[in-house]
């Protein structure tokens, strides 16, 4: 029987200390699973500790052990899609550093594929235990927001954290946008997607990566990249306003007409015109996140930019 492989994507920014761990839980659960073979491709995101020292140190001792560094810190999605990239297998896996994800969840994944012949068998997480409540209470209200103003469903709890076939890593290869935001990029190219749960762990070591700001950040990008009814949203409402104002308008010309000028007034007058002063602003900003991302978009950048990798040696 011919072997089928699958390919082991593990972004690692500043995690030294997981990388062997990593690499032991999923190679015993490779032992676990029978006629598929597992490559490694590590992408070290620009670390400053010595997570590119430790992923050289497996490499030297193991042939499956692919990785590429960056040349500095592009982020989580640039890694993942470098991963995908250079993802060659009959199925990639992304996956944490950390072990949040448990790599024996791959085996549930693999069952799920074949048993049911979908495309994509992803993890989802169905508490946010050992998470601090205000992270998880964003997390929830974006998905709220995001469901219902953008053109993709992501089921609240999903990760990156998913095993996916060859069409799919071809899918998503094609969509080379700068502002990734692959939640969304997995929902929009499509696929039969079935999901595995499983129970919220905390990390072992280190720290996780994501600051409160950049949780921000996060929703913004993939709520901007995904929606513009936000657009449509802010149109909408500055003509509602427009048109109320107008009314309010006319009432008080009527009500001059009939009852003489008065001086009172003066206060709802600021009232309005800092309300739509600050409207107007509010708008153009938001015009202006989109425009701002058209133009980083338009330079054509690319999404990472590659510093070292053995990922080339052996290809013909
Ligand atoms: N990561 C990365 N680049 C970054 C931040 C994080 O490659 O700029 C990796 C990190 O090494 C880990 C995964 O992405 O393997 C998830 O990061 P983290 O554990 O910090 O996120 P959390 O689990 O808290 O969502
Ligand atoms: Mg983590």
């Amino acid at each position: 029987m011919i072997e089928k492989t699958i390919d082991v994507i593990i972004p690692c920014y500043n995690e030294e200390d997981n990388i062997r761990a990593v690499y032991e839980e999923t190679c015993r659960v490779e032992t676990e699973i029978l006629g598929y073979s597992f490559k490694y491709i590590f992408i070290n995101d620009g670390s400053s500790d010595g997570t590119l020292d430790a992923i050289r140190e497996l490499a030297a001792g193991d042939k499956r052990v692919k990785y590429i560094s960056f040349s500095r810190n592009f982020g989580k999605e640039a890694a993942m899609y470098a991963g995908i990239c250079n993802s060659k297998g009959d199925y990639a896996v992304i996956m944490d550093a950390d072990l949040q994800h448990p790599p024996a969840l791959i085996k549930e994944m693999l069952d799920t594929i074949e048993t049911t012949g979908c495309d994509c068998c992803a993890a989802r997480r169905v508490t946010r235990r050992g998470e601090q409540k205000i992270r998880s209470l964003g997390a929830r209200l974006f998905y709220k927001l995001m469901n219902r103003f953008s053109e993709i469903e992501i089921a609240d709890g999903v990760l990156d954290y998913r095993l996916m076939n060859r069409n799919m890593v071809r899918a998503i290869r094609q969509m080379p946008e700068n502002q990734r935001f692959s939640k969304g990029i997995f929902a929009w190219v499509g696929f039969d997607t079935r999901w595995v749960e499983f129970e919220n762990v905390k990390r072992v070591r280190g720290e996780s990566k994501w600051s409160l700001f950049a949780l921000i950040k996060y929703a913004m990008d993939g709520f901007i990249n995904f929606a513009v009814s936000p657009l449509k949203f802010a149109g909408w409402f500055g003509g509602l306003a427009a048109c109320g104002s107008a009314l309010y308008l006319i009432a008080e010309i009527v009500k001059t007409l009939i009852m003489g000028r008065d001086t009172p007034g003066y206060a709802s007058t600021i009232c309005l015109i800092l309300f739509f002063g600050g409207l107007t602003i509010a708008i153009l900003a938001l015009i202006g996140e989109y425009i701002g991302r058209m133009y980083m978009e338009t330079k054509g950048r690319p999404v990472y930019i590659e510093k070292e990798s053995n990922i080339h040696e052996d290809e013909d």
